[in-house]
């Protein structure tokens, strides 16, 4: 049963937040997301019982953006395990999620794989030996079975836009490949990444996805391995040191949870043995976070006592 503390819970923070004039600011550096509107919140949290509390938009399809460098991380070490640590380091950035400056100093090496330049690291391991359409077709399928859900899709018209406009990623694909740090063309590379982006979730879809890094790398409805329960605890470290760019650091101190974020709005969170959370609401900070999102999760952590640092 889900307990009714939560799911009253889950319920006021929607209430409370429904009534917030400052939101922060939607992403309009891919001009498909700058009309996303604003007054929008969702909220969705998968329990170890396999129960489900909402709130608000929790079933509105949203860009996930760079939450998606969480799913592809986890294809990437599925497919070439822990060399994947040669190309990319696990160390927060302190710096803007699209900083090219630090790729410079370090030699091609990004700090982690959820900075873009990691994440184009990563999605040129998810493309080697395959077509674009087929290594998305994975990420995809990888998303059905984690979500058990088949509707989940890659919104065309966000990946487009992102194209059209991502000057900044195509200069850090370059750059990487300038280092030697990509493998595929390009341009290949990036289209993959754009398109992993692209994906739209809803919180209930996104908050089913994450359960199997809640629970020991478990899917768990069907009980099967999705990763290692030491892969899970990694990737939910990463999550917790790096998933929200330079903000990590001060998101630990007010919510104490691995999470990682998106420009979409969107957030999962890990609360290991307990809960996997999708908030979302697309008004960001000024380090690209979602503003309600943050706040939703630093309420509910506090109320139910899921600080990963103590009750
Ligand atoms: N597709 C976005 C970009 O590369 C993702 C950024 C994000 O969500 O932080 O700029």
């Amino acid at each position: 049963m889900m307990s009714e503390k939560l799911a009253e819970t889950v319920a006021e923070i929607a209430a409370t937040l429904s009534a917030r004039a400052d939101r922060g600011r939607v992403a309009d550096y891919i001009p498909e997301l700058a009309g996303v509107d604003p007054g929008q919140f969702g909220i969705a949290v998968a329990d170890a019982g396999g129960h489900m509390a909402t709130a608000g938009d929790a079933a509105t399809p949203f860009s996930i953006q760079s939450v998606s460098k969480v799913f592809a991380l986890t294809l990437a070490l599925g497919k070439i395990g822990d060399s994947i640590w040669h190309r990319v380091g696990r160390e927060p950035s302190g710096n803007a999620f699209n900083s090219i400056t630090q790729l410079e100093y370090e030699k091609g090496i990004p700090r982690n794989p959820f900075i873009n330049a990691g994440a184009l690291v990563v999605s040129d391991v998810i493309l080697s030996g395959h077509t674009p359409k087929v290594a998305l077709g994975e990420v995809l399928r990888f998303l059905h079975f984690v979500a058990d859900d088949e509707t989940i899709f890659i919104d065309d018209k966000v990946a487009r836009s992102e194209e059209a406009t991502g000057f900044r990623n195509a200069a850090l694909a370059n750059y990487l490949r300038a280092f030697g740090n990509l493998k595929n063309p390009v341009e290949m590379v990036l289209g993959t990444y754009f398109h992993q982006c692209a994906i739209a979730m809803t919180c209930r879809q996104l908050a089913m996805a994450g359960r199997y890094l809640a629970f020991g790398g478990r899917h768990p409805t069907s009980g099967g391995g999705v990763v290692s329960s030491d892969r899970a605890k990694r990737i939910n470290a990463l999550m917790l040191t790096c998933g929200h760019y330079d903000g990590s650091g001060d998101f630990a101190f007010r919510v104490g949870i691995p999470a990682k974020s998106g420009v979409g709005g969107g957030i999962l969170a890990v609360v290991p043995g307990k809960a996997s959370i999708a908030v979302w609401s697309p008004g960001l900070d000024a380090q690209g976070n979602s503003v309600l999102g943050s706040d939703a999760l630093e309420m509910l952590s506090r109320r139910m006592g899921w600080s990963v640092f103590g009750d």
